[in-house]
C-alpha cells in the first residue's frame, strides 16, 4: 500500500503570539497611517525599517505596500524612464517584469543556468544594451556575486536585487540585498515574514533613499521616517519625484516585527526541513538536485529538482501521480501559466526572444514549497513519494526508449 501525503502546501504557521498583542494595540487605538502618530511616537512603520536596516547592515531602508511596489519605487529611484531597456532573469516571477512593464521600460531578459541563478556569460554579451540590471534571486539560488558585481560595475550597469526569494540569506557572509545600489523584499505571506501584502526596499545611497521614500508616497512627512536620510537630502529631490503612494500601515508593520525579530530561528527550522528532502531525494535515478554555490547561505523555504531531457508528457505524469498521493509539485515548463509558474514565453507584453539554454532548463523544472507547518517526517515522507513515482516513470520511460 503506497503511502498518501496530508499536508497543505500552502498553509503557513499562525503569527506569533507577541504580533497578534502588537495588531491588537494598533486596532485599538486606531492611528493606522503609517504617519498618524502622537507626540513623541515613532510607530510601528518607522521602528520596523530601523530594524530592518539594522538586520541588513543597510544605511537606509522603506517600507511599501507590497514586494512589487518596492521594485517599482527601486526602478523609479535609480532612474529608469519609459522606454529604457532594464535587463532582469529570463527565470523569475511574473511581479519583476510587470514592475518593469510599469514603468514603460522593456524587459531584455538574460538566460539562466542549470544552477538556476542568472547565466553571467549571457550577461556581459547583453551589458551594453541597458543602464539597469534587475536581479531576481529566484527561489534563493543567488549566483557568484563578486563577478557579477565586477561585470556590471564595469559596464556601469546599476544592480537592483529583487530578493524576496533571499531575505536573510547571505552570500560568502554578505546579506542578500547588499550588494547592488538598491534591494527590494516582500512579506507577501508565502515569503520569509508573513503580513498578507508587504514590502521592504534597502540601499546606502542617500539620493536613492529620499526618492524612494518622496515616491513612496511620503505627503513630505519624511522627518518621521527614522532610517532615511537627512531633510537637506529630501531637499535636493522634494520638488521632482512624484508621489506614486505605495506606503505601508502600521498594523502590518506590528505583526511584522516580532515576526523580524524571530528569523533567523525560523530560517533554521526551513534548512532542516530543505536538507531532509534533498537527502532523501538525491541519487534519484533521472533526478538533479540543484546545486548550491559555495559562497551562498541560503533559506530553503522551496526546493527545486531538474528532470532533465525529459519528454512533457512524462514529467506531467510525474506529477499526476505525486499529486494522487498528495504532493503538489509545480513544473515551470507548461506550455501555460499555472498559478506563480508563468515563464518569459507568457510575458508576451515584453515580446521575449527565444532563450534556448532558459527553455532546456525550464523544461524539467520541478518546484515545491516547504512551509514550516510540515514536520520533519512529513518532509521525509514527501521525498519517499517523489522518488518512487520519479523512479516507476523513469524506468517505464527508459524501458519504452529501448
Ligand atoms: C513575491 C515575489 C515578488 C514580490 O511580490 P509581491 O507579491 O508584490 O510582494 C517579487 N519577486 C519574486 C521573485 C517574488 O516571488
Amino acid at each position: 500500500m503506497s503511502e498518501i501525503f496530508k499536508g497543505n502546501f500552502t498553509q503557513q504557521e499562525p503569527l506569533p503570539e507577541a504580533s497578534l498583542a502588537a495588531a491588537q494595540e494598533v486596532l485599538g487605538h486606531g492611528r493606522l497611517h503609517r504617519y498618524n502618530l502622537t507626540p513623541g511616537e515613532a510607530g510601528e512603520v518607522a521602528l520596523l525599517e530601523q530594524e530592518f536596516a539594522a538586520f541588513t547592515g543597510a544605511s537606509y531602508c522603506l517600507a511599501t505596500a507590497s514586494g512589487g511596489s518596492a521594485i517599482g519605487v527601486a526602478l523609479r529611484a535609480v532612474g529608469v524612464q519609459p522606454g529604457d531597456a532594464v535587463l532582469t532573469n529570463a527565470f523569475t516571477l511574473a511581479p519583476v517584469p510587470g514592475a518593469i512593464a510599469a514603468l514603460g521600460a522593456r524587459s531584455i531578459f538574460v538566460e539562466v543556468t542549470e544552477d538556476l541563478v542568472i547565466d553571467q556569460d549571457d550577461l556581459a554579451a547583453k551589458l551594453g544594451q541597458a543602464q539597469v540590471l534587475l536581479l531576481s534571486h529566484m527561489r534563493g539560488h543567488i549566483c557568484d556575486m563578486d563577478r557579477l558585481m565586477a561585470l556590471c560595475d564595469a559596464a556601469g550597469v546599476t544592480v537592483v536585487e529583487d530578493c524576496a526569494h533571499t531575505m536573510g540569506a547571505t552570500w560568502k557572509g554578505v546579506p542578500s540585498g547588499r550588494h547592488g545600489a538598491v534591494a527590494c523584499y516582500s512579506t507577501q505571506t508565502y515569503k520569509h515574514l508573513n503580513s498578507g501584502e508587504g514590502g521592504l526596499l534597502i540601499t546606502n545611497d542617500e539620493d536613492i533613499a529620499a526618492r524612494a521614500v518622496l515616491l513612496s508616497g511620503s505627503y513630505m512627512l519624511y522627518e518621521r521616517h527614522l532610517a532615511a536620510p537627512g531633510p537637506e537630502v529630501f531637499e535636493r529631490h522634494r520638488m521632482e519625484v512624484p508621489n506614486i503612494s505605495g506606503r505601508m500601515d502600521n498594523l502590518r508593520a506590528a505583526i511584522l516585527r516580532p515576526q523580524l525579530a524571530d528569523l533567523p530561528r525560523q530560517i533554521a527550522r526551513w534548512n532542516e526541513r530543505y536538507s531532509v528532502v534533498e537527502e532523501g531525494l538525491r541519487g534519484t535515478p533521472g533526478l538533479q538536485i540543484v546545486a548550491r554555490g559555495e559562497g551562498e547561505a541560503f533559506v530553503g523555504s522551496s526546493i527545486q529538482v531538474l528532470l532533465p531531457g525529459w519528454r512533457p508528457e512524462a514529467v506531467q505524469e510525474v506529477l499526476a501521480r505525486c499529486a494522487k498521493r498528495g504532493v503538489e509539485l509545480k513544473w515551470f515548463g507548461g506550455a501555460t501559466p499555472v498559478g506563480f509558474t508563468s515563464r518569459y514565453a507568457h510575458w508576451e507584453y515584453a515580446a521575449p526572444e527565444a532563450l534556448p539554454r532558459t527553455d532546456a532548463v525550464l523544461a524539467g523544472l520541478i518546484d515545491m514549497r516547504l512551509p514550516l507547518t510540515f514536520s520533519l517526517e512529513d518532509c521525509a515522507l514527501i521525498a519517499r513519494i517523489i522518488r518512487a513515482e520519479v523512479g516507476a516513470v523513469y524506468q517505464a520511460k527508459t524501458a519504452s526508449a529501448g
